[in-house]
């Protein structure tokens, strides 16, 4: 409604999954959805919990930092929206105040030409994540990205908006893998020495993880969970390419 997909504070982790507008639309929140906690906590967790919880180990915050989401906060004087950007303020701290709750999550319906994923890194199944790691492209007809989002999650004290890694991927191209286009683009590329989608997708991967700043614990090393970061963030990067319709 309103170029917005809404999302009410009694909606559940399952009727996210089992929405078929979400899954055509929004393959990034099925993705989200589907890898928290197990069914049975996904029956009675709602949406707006997970981000009014403010828990930097949640799902959801990076794939509404990724998706340029704004939330509904309900008082006794009314409603305001919130960006996301500026909702997360730092562990188990959010913009909500004393006498709010979040009544809704309002997520823009992204242009043609978009795609995004959500890739998860769990020590076993139904587990908060090591590293995880959302992405959503907008490319325009050329196969140029003309919107990005990043966001981590459980690599900070708050979930991270991946700045960095939106710059680097803003204004790449990624022509469709296959087709005459694709190899002329690439035959280009080799003669002008433009940076290629591998190389395009390394330095965002890297941009995201210099920005995390994850601590020790039983899910892994400081050394290991950066790792980690890059290593999804260019999976996440790929299968958003790939459901976007473009190679890389
Ligand atoms: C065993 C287990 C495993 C889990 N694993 C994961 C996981 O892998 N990934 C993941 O993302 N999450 C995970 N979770 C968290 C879960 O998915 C929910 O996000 C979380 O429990 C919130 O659920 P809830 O909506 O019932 O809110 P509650 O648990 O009832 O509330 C959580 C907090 O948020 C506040 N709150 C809730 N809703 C609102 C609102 N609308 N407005 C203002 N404040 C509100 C409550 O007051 C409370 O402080 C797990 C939870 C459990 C129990």
């Amino acid at each position: 409604r309103d170029g917005f997909l809404r999302i009410g504070a009694l909606v559940t982790e399952t009727q996210l999954e089992e929405s078929a507008a979400v899954a055509e639309r929004y393959p990034i929140l099925l993705d989200t959805a589907r890898v928290i906690a197990d069914p049975l906590v996904r029956n009675r967790a709602t949406v707006c919990g997970n981000i009014a919880h403010g828990d930097p180990a949640n799902d959801h915050p990076a794939t509404m930092l990724a998706l340029r989401a704004r939330v509904v906060a309900t008082g006794p004087d009314g409603e305001r929206t919130i960006d996301i950007d500026d909702f997360f303020h730092g562990l188990f701290m959010t913009a909500l105040g004393e006498d709010e709750i979040l009544t809704e999550i309002q997520v823009p319906v992204p242009p043609a030409g978009s795609g995004g994923a959500y890739v998860k890194l769990e020590r076993k199944v139904g587990d908060y994540a090591v590293a995880g790691v959302a992405v959503q492209l907008t490319l325009d007809g050329e196969g140029k990205v003309t919107q990005a989002g990043v966001g981590l999650t459980n690599l900070g004290f708050a979930p991270i908006r991946a700045t960095a890694a939106e710059e680097t991927l803003l204004g790449a191209d990624f022509v469709p893998a296959g087709g005459l286009r694709g190899a002329i683009e690439r035959v280009r590329d080799a003669i002008t020495k433009a940076p290629g989608a591998d190389e395009v997708i390394a330095a965002a991967a890297q941009a995201a993880a210099d920005m995390t700043e994850p601590v020790e614990d039983r899910r892994g090393t400081v050394e290991n969970k950066t790792n980690k970061a890059s290593v999804h963030t260019s999976r996440a990067i790929r299968q958003a390419l790939a459901r976007a319709g473009a190679g890389g």
